[in-house]
């Protein structure tokens, strides 16, 4: 089975069937990531994010001719808070 959404440590992407006309570009580009099914863009079973570089996650969300693909980075992982010191308190 194959999926509309799949998300990994790189972000999520998803393909909206409400526009995707099926043209196949996204398969042309990464095919490890993307099947035609009934017309439609799928995610494959397989797919891992993490196995493409971001860079080609942005490409090919920018060459859908639909814009049915959207692809969202995951924010940065907050840096690690280090308490201030309280003058007077030690
Ligand atoms: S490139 Fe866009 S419109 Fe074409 S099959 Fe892929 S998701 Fe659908």
């Amino acid at each position: 089975m194959s999926r509309r959404q799949i998300s990994g440590e790189p972000g999520v992407l998803s393909v909206d069937h409400t526009l995707c006309s099926g043209t196949g570009h996204c398969v042309d580009r990464l095919p490890q990531l993307f099947t035609i099914e009934h017309g439609r863009a799928w995610l494959a079973d397989a797919a891992a994010l993490s196995t493409v570089d971001t860079q080609h996650l942005h490409e090919v969300e920018a060459g859908c001719p639909w814009f049915a693909i959207t692809y969202q980075p995951r924010p940065p992982a907050p840096a690690e808070e280090s308490s201030p010191a309280t003058p007077g308190l030690e």
